[in-house]
């Protein structure tokens, strides 16, 4: 019997269909800019790029979006989070996605569009 629990893509614990892949399938919505965050990482993870298209802001979304495969992620590393909570409109995420080369970082701008949030766009770390 295999009782290897396997984390999520996104570092948490109790694996993929009960963390992201209930976000990715549509069955939940993120309820903080973070949980959004750590969708989108392991979108990348997964190579859904459905999934990023939709939970991005229409106004910045790309068109289309070609995932690379090669890039080789390792983990997300969450260093810092201000607003994107249950009651506000907007907040930002700072973090560190790991990959096999060295690690991407980004603080991102999410906000909230027809009541779920979406992620806007890289902004200047406050
Ligand atoms: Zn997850």
């Amino acid at each position: 019997m295999d009782l290897v629990v396997t984390n999520c893509p996104c570092g948490a614990s109790g694996g993929y269909d009960d963390c992201c892949g209930r976000l990715h399938r549509r069955e939940a919505d993120a309820g903080t800019a973070e949980q959004l965050m750590r969708s989108r990482y392991s979108a990348y993870v997964v190579g859904d790029d459905a999934y990023l298209r939709w939970s991005w802001h229409p106004t910045t979304a790309p068109s289309a979006l070609t995932l690379d495969p090669d890039v080789g992620w390792r983990r997300l590393e969450i260093v810092a989070v201000a607003g994107g909570g249950l009651l506000d409109v907007d907040g930002t995420v700072e973090f560190r996605a790991h990959h096999r080369l060295g690690f991407l970082a980004e603080t991102s701008g999410f906000a909230r569009h027809d009541g779920r949030w979406v992620y806007v766009g890289p902004v200047d770390p406050a």
